[in-house]
């Protein structure tokens, strides 16, 4: 493992590499956030973008924005209904453990003023598809991800909008490619990359035990489809300047409501409220690739001036990472198999790698913080 010499993310982390001089790419996507983007230009683009989605709109709604009932729903709601003046249609797909703090930051997007169709998905293809998807790649909500990305076209496309409005750029923010640093679109391409979807999409899955009609929800709609409903969709955090606790601000003067204890295993008490199962999702990181979401939350705090990088790596140090046993068993319910079943799938996905058994047979990083 190595480590940024800027942050602290390691090279194991997907989407990350570092450059001969040891530099993240997600500290190179910051640098030209705040010194090479034109961000003017940018907000030009995207009224542009608006203005040629309003000539050839053809239903009630001017736009479709992806909702989970996170503070960055709220900002997106903000952007375009406040300052915009449009009318949007939010989605959400329900996780299957969706927490009542997130059930009430959706019902506030619904009181700001915004149509909702809250989509649920049939438990017990949600149930085999995940239980499925966990035991082949490690990922503990891969199929809610699919669906995540695949409905909210469905829509867009069924009601006629022609913009759908997703959040941050992942490839922005986390470490991406340089030209995907430069695309600004939401696609197949996209989340077979960088959408927690292990390089598949929904209709690699089908077989004998999940049929195509069961799969319908975490199918991408086809590219043919979407070229004929022209649907533009993007990414505002391409337009105008992601920062997590800007937005954080803007969705709290709306109504948005916070966390009262901080999530185990990452830093803000503003991010991951909608969901019971995202913290397993962030815990399996540590066995797959050494970090945590701490990782990435530290790693803008020091981007972003808000810590030193001495602080942040001091707070890696003090934070013990303890497997979140509340939610692992609420999953496992959900998943109706024993938990000793679930940690003997977590375990085949142990990276060999950066993971060494000591002497007395207890597993360690060797390199963990190596030279910081
Ligand atoms: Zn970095």
């Amino acid at each position: 493992m190595k480590y940024c010499k800027l942050c602290v993310q390691p090279d194991t982390r997907p989407g990350i590499e570092l450059d001969a001089s040891g530099v993240c790419n997600a500290c190179i996507g910051h640098e030209e956030k705040t010194a090479v983007i034109n961000w003017a230009e940018r907000k030009e683009q995207f009224e542009n973008l608006i203005k040629s989605c309003q000539e050839r709109k053809d239903g009630p709604y001017d736009c479709l924005i992806p909702v989970s009932g996170g503070k960055d729903s709220t900002y997106q709601l903000h952007v375009m209904k406040n300052i915009y003046k449009l009318n949007p249609l939010c989605v959400t797909i329900r996780t299957p453990a969706r927490t009542e703090l997130g059930q009430r930051n959706l019902d506030n997007l619904i009181r700001i003023g915004v149509d909702h169709i809250d989509f649920s998905i049939n438990t017990e293809v949600e149930r085999k598809f995940i239980y499925k998807a966990l035991e082949k790649t490690g990922i503990v909500s891969l199929p809610f991800h699919m669906a995540l990305f695949s409905i909210p076209l469905r829509f867009a496309a069924k009601f006629k909008i022609p913009l759908i409005v997703w959040g941050e750029s992942t490839q922005m923010e986390y470490g991406g490619s340089a030209s995907d640093r430069k695309n600004p679109y939401m696609d197949a391409e996209w989340v077979k990359k960088y959408g927690c979807s292990d390089g598949m999409l929904g209709e690699d899955w089908i077989d004998q035990d999940l049929s195509e009609n069961e799969l319908y929800p975490y199918c991408f709609p086809d590219g043919e489809e979407l070229e004929k409903a022209k649907i533009q969709s993007v990414f505002l955090g391409y337009y105008f300047k992601w920062d997590p606790v800007k937005n954080m601000e803007t969705a709290r003067n709306l109504g948005f409501q916070h966390r009262e204890e901080g999530p185990a295993l990452g830093l803000y008490d503003f991010s991951d409220v909608d969901c019971d199962f995202i913290v397993i999702h962030h815990y399996i990181k540590w066995l797959k690739f050494g970090m945590t979401r701490l990782f990435d939350n530290i790693s803008v705090e020091i981007r972003n001036g808000r810590m030193t990088r001495e602080e942040g790596i001091q707070r890696i140090r003090q934070n013990e990472v303890a497997p979140p046993k509340k939610q692992i068993s609420m999953y496992c319910d959900f998943l109706k198999i024993p938990e000793t079943q679930f940690w003997e799938i977590l375990e085949t996905f142990r990276n060999h790698v950066i993971w060494k058994k000591d002497d007395k047979g207890n597993w360690y990083l060797p390199d963990f913080l190596k030279g910081m």
